[in-house]
């Protein structure tokens, strides 16, 4: 088909939507490895993770073998509501580069919360509410995975109990009062109100906080309210299960156009919306289908992937949680306060990571000075405000592109857009005032957190 014939932008139609996620550790032939239980270090049994998670939330954690899981009627008329999402054909973009290469970008930014995290929300709301709990606990950083849960909550009419850490409550204001909006309780992190907290606070009577501590508190509650569960918005099985929709309305809508991406990107936190938009493009790979190139892309101050170990690990700071085996730079590790507060995270998802190991993926460090570059070039011309996660993978697209103009290959590019930037504009305020610094780790700083792990 001519390119010339492909829109702006693609939409699915209603009865084209997908009915059932995709459960990419199906066609894995290495499976990503167990949760372990910290204490026993023996993988963690559906009764150990249903004291913690949701019933239905534990089960999809541990399936590896059920390729497609049907997608609840109440998840789906939810994903109505905003989906689905725009796949965009980058014209200007190209234009603008002067480049051979086609870029294509699905955009999860449409919602209210403003990211691709809501996906998962209302998938992990639904499953608590359908357990008859009354609420759910979480934490938050700078604010995307609490907006996205409140709003999934209110619709549902759960409680929504948020931990945010101390010095984002006071200092970004605008997710918080959106999570109030939709009726959730948000604590400043470290509080009075744990044990945890309590205990933090005596020791540590100045601290603002962090999004290991936030854990701490928030699964302490899980497990001492009654009718209460934790839930977490990245790394784990499930949430890349909820958000292979992502992925699987891109392939039907390129499918209906005969459209074929060479490489496709996405930036990598957690690597919840990288997984979830790979996974039917890597499941073909997996299957000998068809092949594609996909490559990660990570913050060159939190660089899981690139300078990492593959290791067992705690998921959160306080090493409270179970041991996942994943590319990490140790639990201890404390990012620098770089503007993509997604993206600061110690570890990657298993699954992720056990097909980084064999080889299936590629990743690429950036800077943040270079990733704003990227993001102001890509708003100016295709009128999106990029949140800064997001932007890494702007980066990398261009960068790409820009290559294929110096060879003249005309491959095609296809990155997600995981959200918009509005709520982080004091970070564009400081790239315009040229305050922006790149922070370079030397290998002293990461020997430091890896030296920490736990041994298995
Ligand atoms: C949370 C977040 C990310 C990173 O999380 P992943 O689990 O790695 O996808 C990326 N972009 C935005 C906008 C986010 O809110």
């Amino acid at each position: 088909m001519n390119s010339k014939e492909i829109p702006y932008k693609i939409y699915l139609e209603e009865k084209d939507m997908p009915k059932e996620w995709y459960n990419l550790r199906a066609d894995m032939k290495n499976k990503p490895a167990p949760l372990l239980n910290p204490g026993t270090k023996e993988p963690l049994t559906l009764n150990e993770l249903s004291a913690i998670f949701c019933e239905e939330l534990a089960k999809q954690e541990l399936n590896d073998t059920t390729p497609y899981i049907e997608i609840p009627k109440e998840i789906r008329d939810f994903y109505k509501m905003y989906r689905p999402s725009p796949l965009v054909r980058a014209y200007c973009l190209e234009k603008k580069l002067d480049t051979p290469a086609k870029i294509y970008y699905k955009f999860e930014g449409n919602n209210t919360s403003g990211s691709h995290k809501l996906n998962s929300a209302i998938a992990q709301a639904y499953y608590a509410k359908a357990q008859g709990l009354k609420g759910v606990t979480t934490e938050t950083g700078a604010g995307q995975w609490g907006t996205a849960l409140s709003m999934a909550c209110s619709y549902l009419d759960l409680d929504c109990i948020v931990y945010m850490v101390k010095c984002s409550y006071e200092q970004k204001p605008f997710r918080r009062e959106v999570m109030r909006t939709y009726g959730a309780k948000v604590t400043p992190s470290p509080s009075m109100e744990t044990e945890v907290g309590r205990k933090i606070l005596q020791m540590y009577p100045d601290t603002t906080g962090s999004l290991g501590c936030a854990i701490s508190e928030a699964v302490e509650v899980s497990i001492k309210k009654e009718g209460y569960k934790y839930v977490l918005g990245s790394v784990l099985n499930q949430v890349l299960l909820h958000q292979s929709i992502i992925g699987l309305e891109a392939k039907v809508a390129m499918d209906k156009y005969g459209i074929k991406p060479d490489t496709i990107i996405g930036c990598a936190g957690g690597g919840s919306n990288l997984g979830g938009l790979i996974a039917p493009f890597m499941g073909e790979k997996l299957r000998g289908k068809a092949d594609y190139e996909f490559i990660a892309v990570e913050p060159a101050s939190c660089p899981s992937f690139t300078r990492g170990v593959y290791a067992y690990d705690f998921c959160d700071t306080g090493m409270v949680t179970p041991l996942a085996k994943m590319y990490t730079l140790g639990s201890g590790f404390i990012p620098s306060a770089i503007h993509a507060g997604g993206l600061r995270y110690h570890g990657m998802s298993s699954t992720l990571s056990q097909l980084y190991a064999d080889g299936y993926m590629k990743a690429i460090a950036v800077k943040q000075t270079e990733v704003f570059e990227a993001a102001e070039q890509f708003a100016r011309v295709e009128g999106i405000l990029p949140a800064p996660e997001s932007s890494h993978a702007i980066k990398v697209a261009i960068d790409e592109a820009l290559r294929c103009k110096e060879t003249g290959e005309e491959k095609t590019i296809f990155f997600g857009l995981t959200g918009t930037g509005y709520f982080d504009m004091p970070a564009y305020e400081k790239f315009h005032n040229g305050e922006m610094v790149n922070q370079i780790l030397s290998d002293e700083d990461l020997a430091k957190g890896i030296s920490g792990l736990p041994t298995v």
